[in-house]
């Protein structure tokens, strides 16, 4: 027997939940079930395949309730779960248009007259999606969803921290059997995380970097390929060009919403020595008009602190900073209410990257601000971190351009911060620390799923293989 893990709630503290991770013995028979079924999803078809897709969706949007309810209590946020849910349905609308032209195949001609090509692609047979908890809906399912559409079997396992949302999406399952028994979630934590690797033919990770690391690891042992998505530390840099009120706004937005737990949060802002102290003061004011979502969850803006480790992180963040000289302008403390761990919107400066707040990941609605005196500082201070995930610039569009070209990370928003999270097109990689392997947006996210597979005809009639041409 494993042993259940109980399950906080994350708005009162109380252990209201539990799941029972599965022995690893019933992990790999799941497994291999999954994976003999994929056969006949394969199959099936990219027609059948899309229909399923769209039963199950028709299935969610039924209990919808419930799914927003489950995800509620997981996360102690309501809009925020609002959100969640929609981009989930629509991202499977989205891919059911965008995967027919993105499977197709043709036959094409080679440098050699006599050989044709068949240039086709094959599924990754049982892929293993293992997600984290600050967005636990859309992260176990943005890589799921092209995965089946590719043909893939999928088993996902949710973090053990929010576990909740699972069940609706289960009793959604139970009535479109075709892709029930090629799609499975199973509970647990980083235990059953390590059997499912083991068991899968490509693992897509979403989580932190240390436990990024263990992944690429169990995944290099198997070689299969591993997609790591992992933290970041993302920057926004302003300068003296920038429309002020657009940045403050776009910022606040960018480093508070889902209380900072995203990650492409802002998490350090560089300016320009000439608007710093009008910049960080507009901030401050901005940020004194958000409320907590408390002790309703339909009030205020910023929900509570889901993960209980997370709301020590930030604590020894804030502590670090200001022992290193850094003064806070608003928040900056974690407040008990009723159980739960909240931090209002956080705004620090006199910063530097001696301090964890600049260079670790911290996870919460803080905004170090940091003055610059030229652009190459700005940049220099943006680069200076492990992680490379994205980061925001803000100045009129050409300076602007300029300066995202020399940024190292993956996606750079102009006037505007994390638009990465409503614009799916834009194909990028994780740079540095942040993550491996190809994009998980974009036409990529779906090929991935696909090993190549070249079929070479030899055309013409010869009777003797033409290696025998040219001997005596
Ligand atoms: P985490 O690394 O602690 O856990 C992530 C998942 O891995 C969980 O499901 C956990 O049970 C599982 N796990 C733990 N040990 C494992 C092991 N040895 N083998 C296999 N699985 C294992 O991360 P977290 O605290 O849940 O999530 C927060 C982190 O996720 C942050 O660093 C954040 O930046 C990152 N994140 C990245 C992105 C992105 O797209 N780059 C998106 C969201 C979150």
């Amino acid at each position: 027997m494993t042993k259940p893990i109980e399950v906080r709630n994350p708005r009162t503290g109380k252990f209201d939940y539990v799941i029972i991770p599965p022995p690893p013995r019933l992990v790999v028979q799941q497994c291999k079930r999954t994976r003999r079924a994929q056969v006949r999803w394969q199959q099936l078809g990219l027609e059948g395949r899309i229909e399923a897709l769209q039963q199950w969706k028709d299935a969610i949007l039924s209990g919808r309730d419930r799914l927003t309810e489950a995800l509620v209590n997981d996360t102690g946020r309501l809009s925020t779960s609002i959100l969640e849910i929609d981009s989930f349905l629509s991202s499977i609308d989205r891919w059911c248009r965008l995967a027919p032209e993105l499977l197709q195949e043709s036959a094409k001609n080679t440098a050699i007259p006599f050989i044709a090509l068949q240039q086709t692609s094959v599924p990754y047979p049982l892929v293993g999606v293992i997600s984290p908890w600050n967005f636990p809906l859309s992260l176990s399912t943005v890589d799921t969803i092209p995965a089946l559409l590719a043909g893939c079997a999928v088993i996902v396992k949710p973090s053990e921290i929010t576990p909740r949302f699972v069940a609706p999406l289960i009793t959604a399952l139970n009535t479109v059997p075709k892709l029930h028994e090629v799609l499975t979630f199973v509970e647990g934590a980083g235990a059953t995380g390590s059997v499912l690797i083991e068991n899968v033919d490509l693992v897509c990770f979403t989580g932190s970097v240390a436990t990024g690391r263990k992944v690429a690891q169990a995944a290099a042992k198997q070689f299969i390929p591993a997609f790591l998505e992992l933290g970041g530390k993302d920057p926004a840099i302003v300068l003296e060009s920038a429309n002020l009120e657009l940045a403050t706004s776009a910022i606040l937005w960018s480093s508070v919403v889902n209380t900072g737990q995203s990650c492409v949060s802002i998490e350090r802002i560089y300016v320009a020595d000439s608007i710093f102290e009008k910049f960080y003061h507009q901030l401050i004011a901005k940020a004194h008009r958000l409320e907590l979502a408390y002790p309703t969850v339909e009030s205020g803006e910023i929900g509570p602190i889901i993960a209980e480790r997370q709301a020590a992180v930030i604590s020894d963040h804030l502590l670090d900073a200001v022992e290193k000289g850094a003064v806070i302008h608003c928040g900056g403390v974690i407040e008990d209410l009723g159980g739960g761990w909240w931090c209002r919107p956080t705004v620090l400066t006199q910063v530097n990257h001696s301090m964890k707040v600049m260079t670790e990941e911290t996870f919460g609605p803080i905004m170090p601000v940091m003055p610059f005196s030229t652009v190459g500082e700005a940049v220099s201070l943006a680069n200076d971190s492990i992680y490379g995930l994205s980061a925001a610039v803000f100045a009129s569009e050409t300076e602007a351009l300029e300066v995202a070209y020399q940024i190292d990370a993956g996606a750079i928003s102009i006037n505007d911060a994390g638009l990465t999270a409503i614009m799916h097109e834009g194909e990028k990689n994780a740079f540095k620390f942040s993550g491996l392997g190809q994009s998980r947006m974009g036409a990529a996210a779906l090929k991935r799923f696909m090993r190549k597979k070249a079929i070479l005809i030899k055309t013409n009639s010869m009777s003797d293989p033409w290696w025998f041409d040219n001997q005596e």
